[in-house]
């Protein structure tokens, strides 16, 4: 007894069932696994690694985005029967999830510093113990065909040690190093922060104009401006441009920073912009990356003027102890009252803010571990250059390179807890430091016991550049690490190619001599409906968890995926996902109709089949679409194929041959059992192709499907049988495209198109949809197949079968009958009464009208280069189209003369 298919798709209903059952079946591991027996090696592997979530979880949209763009690769090349393998982890994301405990405890009035580092990293392993699954969950609910035996984590045993090989060795050959350099600093998270969090807000502060008095008491002065008065305390230089006619006879003289009474230098520097401001500026290396770089040039003092938490230090004399906003004021009210002040005004400026506790954040010179990017570089713009890693889209080449040419520095320690603690040591007898891929006790180079590890940590960014090998083991040589890497794609967010995807390519050559990925998939960022940044502030965010609880995960990567294309950002709103729901609606219901249809046909056919027109189309274009899906895959244009399977499913199959299936199956006999396997192949097909994009309700579906066939009609399956399960179904297998295809299309797109155009006047004439009426149709050269499909018209059009006269030419009698032209076949019907003959007439000099700009549009086309470059098919198809387009006008014409 088959089971039956439920009336609607209740996505709640499948999903969890689904993945479990995917999961305890071992469908998401390799076929061919190095850790288990007949493991083969010279089978190529399709590898990904999955950008590692945060592990404090909080979920927006561009997870989904990134998961359904990776799932539906290795799903994909998984029904392809490739040993596919999809890596998925978590990130230890330090601040992000140091912040978390830190917040913890202020709830219970305590700061880290009270229970000490220990007690403190205890505390974050037990809450990452408890809330670190809640992210993988989310991911296993979108549907993540990941292989969760090798989940991994940042700091897990073995990839902490191979962010220890990776910085003892960049130590070894010299790339790291420990400096004394401006860097962002988070006075209220206490620790240096990268550029990538850092965000810059555009908000209203003042500009203040001053005084900057020469020292010779001539009471001549420079004006300069600034923002943020309170670094005047750190001032070294004032520069101007060196052929600024206004300041050029002050270079090389002395002027006394205000407050301070301390004489410091013009310089002159072509860095100044003389239209800008006052065309003089203030130098204050200590708190300005662009200062930093003059004093660098100028050989100018660095002071510092602020502690760890921002507030004033000891350089800053009478000022000291002060927050820095208080400074700001009190020093600017002290050089109004010493008459240094020329004026303030209000003044649109860019506020750099910590991306985590949104504090502003502190240019500032420090002590930090940095790795030197250069020598690193260089191999990683000839791997891009060469071709070994490819960027899809290509136009962010430019980018790269532009980036990785000028790339500086980077400052690998942060002063947290959580994360991984830089494997230095310094000696306190000798001052040596030992870098050590063990824990040290004694200096390595007096013996000394007197040793104490750097307490900083690296940035997450260090062990994020190691992930794609690291994961398999690296630096083991392990049966995963040798073959699984390198991977085959990485797809992410174009807003990382810098920050992430571009420290795994020189990481990834410099560990392990390749590249860590062939091609890099970059997607756009998901925006609201009028193009702007989601955002909780904005209140326009979509938070996926809702979307999926109440319109289904299929519904969601189906949005997400079609809405996208390679390195464009993209428009999601609710409205879109709705829809996309009604769309797993309508694959579940064109199912229902197959599987009720299966039951209405013979078992057993007696005679070789005959196919119908109907028949020959769809499978044409079944064809058609296998080819376009595999050719937009292989190109990643996933969107695009994603767009093209539900058109055919939804505007083809469903609307087309599911309604001329009725009148087959009617028939009965062997034209139903026919019908039956088309019907089954095509949508066993149409499940196969969409499976990647919405793999819950076509598993569903499928399910279901196989079952019916298995025990109505074994022979309807696939050639090898049906597959335990959709998921390691085999992906259709392309064809080459075959001398009838075209000619069947374009047949039975002739009956479409009449079949549209006399719907079209039914509806005007607002006949009632179930009447049937009679027609008189001159079919011309067409007639032979207009006669054979005269029952598929019929019956879609409501012709009244025994109401029919064909005839060969138009003769008086049908003057009262309204009449369409279509591709050279002429349809009377007989609306006498409803005809009103102005009226007919315009709506036929509208038609011809339009046909004419068809024809126009053509023989432009021939007559242009396009007739030789286009191949000789397409071409002639073309000529083909201008012939019929005539040939209508031509029957338009004398219509309207009679
Ligand atoms: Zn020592």
């Amino acid at each position: 007894m088959i089971k039956e298919l439920p009336k609607t798709y209740e996505f709640s209903d499948h999903e969890e069932r689904i993945y479990t059952w995917w999961e305890n079946s071992g469908f998401f591991k390799p076929i061919n696994d190095p850790m288990e027996p007949d493991f083969d090696p010279t089978i190529k592997p399709f590898v990904i690694v999955i950008p590692p979530p945060n592990v404090t979880g909080e979920l927006h949209l561009g997870h989904p985005l990134f998961i359904s763009t990776d799932d539906v690769m290795i799903r994909y090349h998984r029904m392809k029967g490739e040993s596919t393998l999809w890596v998925p982890g978590t990130d230890h994301a330090g601040i992000a999830t140091q912040l978390q405990v830190v917040k913890m405890l202020a709830a219970k009035g305590l700061k880290k510093e009270d229970i000490g580092r220990e007690a403190f990293l205890e505390e974050m392993w037990a809450w990452k113990q408890k809330y670190g699954g809640i992210i993988t969950k989310q991911i296993r609910r979108m549907g993540a065909s990941c292989d969760w035996t090798r989940e991994r984590f940042t700091m897990d045993e073995g990839l902490s040690k191979a962010v220890r090989e990776a910085f003892v060795r960049l130590y070894e050959k010299g790339l790291i190093y420990r400096g004394y350099r401006m860097i962002n600093w988070a006075p209220g998270l206490q620790t240096a922060v990268s550029d990538l969090e850092v965000e810059y807000s555009e908000e209203l502060g003042r500009l203040y104009y001053f005084k900057y008095m020469l020292s010779d008491g001539s009471g001549r002065f420079i004006p300069v401006a600034t923002t943020r008065p309170e670094t005047i305390l750190g001032d070294t230089a004032v520069a101007v441009h060196p052929e600024d006619e206004r300041y050029r006879e002050f270079i090389g003289q002395k002027v006394i920073v205000p407050m301070l009474d301390r004489e410091v230098p013009v310089i002159a520097d072509t860095y100044v912009e003389r239209e800008f401001g006052t065309g003089a500026l203030k130098i204050t290396p200590g708190h300005d990356p662009h200062d930093y770089e003059i004093g660098i040039r100028h050989n100018l003092e660095v002071i510092n003027i602020l502690n760890k938490d921002a507030t004033i230090n000891e350089n800053g004399k009478q000022y000291e102890g002060l927050d820095r906003f208080d400074c700001r004021n009190r020093i600017w009210e002290d050089m109004r009252q010493s008459e240094l002040v020329i004026k303030d005004e209000a003044y649109l400026m860019n506020v750099p803010k910590s991306q985590r506790g949104g504090e502003i954040v502190e240019p500032m010179v420090s002590n930090q571990w940095f790795v030197k990017i250069e020598p690193l570089a260089k191999p990683a713009i000839d791997a891009v250059k060469n071709g070994s890693v490819k960027i899809v889209p290509e136009r962010f080449n430019k980018v790269y390179f532009n980036w990785m040419d000028n790339i500086e520095d980077w400052c690998i320690s942060r002063q947290l807890w959580w994360g991984h603690r830089i494997p230095v040591w310094y000696c306190q007898s000798c001052g040596h430091m030992t870098v050590s891929r063990e824990d040290a006790s004694i200096c390595e180079n007096c013996g000394s016991h007197d040793i104490y590890q750097d307490p900083d940590v690296l940035d997450t960014w260090f062990s994020s550049g190691l992930w794609p090998f690291s994961v398999l083991g690296w630096p083991e040589e392990t049966p995963d690490y040798k073959y699984f890497y390198p991977t085959s794609v990485l797809a992410t967010g174009y807003d990382i190619l810098f920050f992430w995807v571009a420290r795994m390519i020189l990481d990834g050559i410099e560990f392990t001599g390749q590249p860590p990925f062939h091609t890099v998939y970059l997607h756009g960022l998901v925006r609201d409906e009028k193009g702007q940044k989601m955002s909780k502030t904005k209140n326009n965010s979509i938070d996926p968890l809702t979307v999926m609880d109440e319109y289904g995960t299929d519904a969601l990567r189906f949005t997400l995926l079609v809405g996208s294309t390679p390195g464009n950002d993209m428009s999601i709103s609710v409205k879109k996902i709705e829809a996309n729901r009604n769309f797993a609606n309508k694959v579940w219901n064109v199912g229902r109709f197959v599987i009720g249809s299966l039951s209405k046909a013979p078992e057993f056919a007696n005679n070789q089949p005959d196919w119908t027109l109907a028949d020959s189309w769809i499978w044409a274009r079944k064809r058609q679409l296998v080819r376009n899906v595999e050719s937009l895959f292989e190109t990643y244009q996933f969107g695009e194929a994603g767009k093209q399977i539900y058109e055919f499913l939804w505007n083809e199959f469903a609307d087309w041959y599911l309604e001329i299936s009725k009148v087959q199956i009617e028939e009965g006999g062997d034209r139903a059992y026919y019908t039956a396997f088309v019907l089954t192949n095509v949508l066993d097909t149409i499940l196969r192709l969409l499976h990647p994009f919405t793999p819950y309700v076509t598993e569903a579906l499928w399910d279901y499907l196989r079952d019916v066939c298995k025990e109505q009609y074994p022979k309807f399956g696939p050639e090898n049988g049906w597959e335990e399960a959709l998921i390691i179904a085999k992906w259709p297998t392309e064809n080459l495209e075959e001398s009838w295809e075209n000619e069947k299309i374009a047949q039975f797109q002739t009956i479409q198109n009449l079949v549209k155009a006399i719907r079209n006047i039914r509806s005007e004439k607002k006949v009632a949809p179930h009447k049937k009426i009679g027609a008189v149709i001159i079919a011309g050269e067409k007639k032979a197949i207009i006669n054979s499909q005269i029952t598929t018209i019929s019956s879609l059009a409501g012709l009244d079968q025994s109401n029919l006269k064909f005839l060969d030419k138009m003769d008086g009698s049908l003057e009262d009958f309204v009449s369409i032209v279509v591709d050279g076949v002429e349809v009377y019907l007989p609306l006498a009464g409803l005809v009103d003959k102005s009226e007919e007439k315009d709506r036929l000099l509208k038609e011809l009208n339009e046909i004419k700009s068809q024809i126009e549009r053509l023989e432009n086309l021939l007559s242009s280069p396009f007739s030789q470059k286009a191949p000789a098919a397409v071409v002639n198809n073309e000529r083909e189209k201008l012939l019929t387009y005539k040939e209508t006008a031509q029957k338009i014409e004398e219509q309207l003369a009679s």
